[in-house]
């Protein structure tokens, strides 16, 4: 850490900051310029606050030279983290982009999330979402199926091969979670839970958190390290929108630039998610290219069998019909699966330079 001092700061205030540094185990070392006097100081930054230091008298600025996100970030770990499935699926590093799809809540009727789950693996997504326990605004929505959710989760996932993404919402439910989930999510409104945050550091499944709505990028991946700090490495990081000033035309600020930055920044790999991103289905597409083209490992996004009658974000929801012409064009952009020819476009390039 570095602490610069006022041009005018007096030795008394130089040494009251000098020793408290020390008492906290820093070591020291004064440089006095011709106008400003600069300490630095090497030690354990969790010791103390740096807003502390900030606030005694005389000090005009305190630098933070290593990054705070020890284990997020790319200081420590300059490789990619790539998470790995049992199934052969992998997310993060220069690994395909994955889609992760489904209905914002799972509902009663198990053959409409099976008829999402069975498209979704048509146009080959990895991950079926739902919801089972519902983080509402409004005590008055649907909270969701809680266990039953889960079971039709399970058996969508059985009977398609998916992998199953929900959300985790309280410690106690993550007994049950780990049973049924292949990724747990942490909501928007849970980022800063930092008691969940805890308790899914001590498992091992992967977490995908979500950013919240006002959340500083850096507040972002503090919130991850309180996961990998704990014990679990296996975190995905889903940029979903911000609360800005406009909110007439978009429920949330889609922040794209989060997307580059986080990945300068940090190892882990970063979903996007464009329909809580923006709250309108038309521009799940856009969005969802353009932050494929910034460089997401992977989107999620919300699709219902009957989106008009959807028990929550109905008007952020595709169709199938719609998923399936936006996922069709996802995939040519980021060359997977191309179903007009039933192969895939890197297969196709290989043929194409053999007759060559
Ligand atoms: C969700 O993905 O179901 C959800 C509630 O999203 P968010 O936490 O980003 O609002
Ligand atoms: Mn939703």
């Amino acid at each position: 850490m570095i602490v610069v001092m006022e041009p005018k700061a007096t030795e008394s205030q130089i040494e009251k900051v000098s020793n408290y540094l020390q008492q906290h185990g820093f070591k020291i070392n004064l440089n006095r310029g011709e106008v400003l006097t600069v300490i630095a100081a090497i030690g354990d930054k969790r010791m103390i606050s740096t807003a502390t230091v900030n606030s005694f008298e005389g000090v005009h600025e305190v630098k933070l030279i290593q990054e705070p996100y020890k284990l997020s970030g790319r200081q420590s770990h300059p490789e990619d983290t790539i998470i790995k499935f049992d199934n052969g699926v992998k997310i993060g590093g220069l690994e395909k982009p994955v889609l992760m799809v489904g209905p914002c809540s799972v509902e009663k009727e198990f053959e409409g999330l099976l008829e999402v789950a069975t498209a979704a693996k048509e146009m080959g997504c990895e991950f079926l979402r739902g919801g089972a326990f519902k983080p509402r605004t409004s005590p008055y929505d649907f909270q969701g199926l809680e266990e039953k959710g889960l079971e039709y989760l399970k058996e969508a996932s059985k009977r398609t091969g998916l992998l199953v993404v929900t959300e985790v919402m309280d410690t106690i439910d993550i007994p049950l979670l780990n049973k049924y989930a292949d990724v747990l999510q942490v909501g928007a409104r849970n980022m800063q839970n930092f008691k969940l945050l805890k308790a899914l550091g001590h498992t091992k499944k992967p977490v995908m958190l979500k950013r919240g709505p006002a959340a500083s990028i850096r507040e972002f991946l503090l919130a991850a390290e309180h996961i990998m700090f704990n014990g679990n490495p296996n975190v995905i990081l889903c940029e979903r929108g911000i609360r800005t000033f406009d909110s007439d035309f978009t429920r949330n600020t889609l922040d794209l630039a989060a997307i580059p930055v986080l990945r300068k920044y940090s190892h882990l790999p970063v979903v996007v998610d464009p329909s809580h991103g923006t709250g309108k289905r038309y521009l799940i597409e856009p969005m969802g290219k353009a932050a494929l083209v910034a460089g997401a490992h992977g989107l999620m996004y919300e699709v219902h069998h009957d989106p008009d009658h959807a028990s929550s974000d109905g008007a952020q929801s595709l169709s199938i019909p719609q998923f399936k012409e936006i996922t069709r064009n996802i995939n040519k952009l980021i060359g997977r699966i191309d179903y007009d020819n039933k192969a895939s476009h890197r297969e196709e390039k290989l043929k194409e330079a053999k007759r060559k």
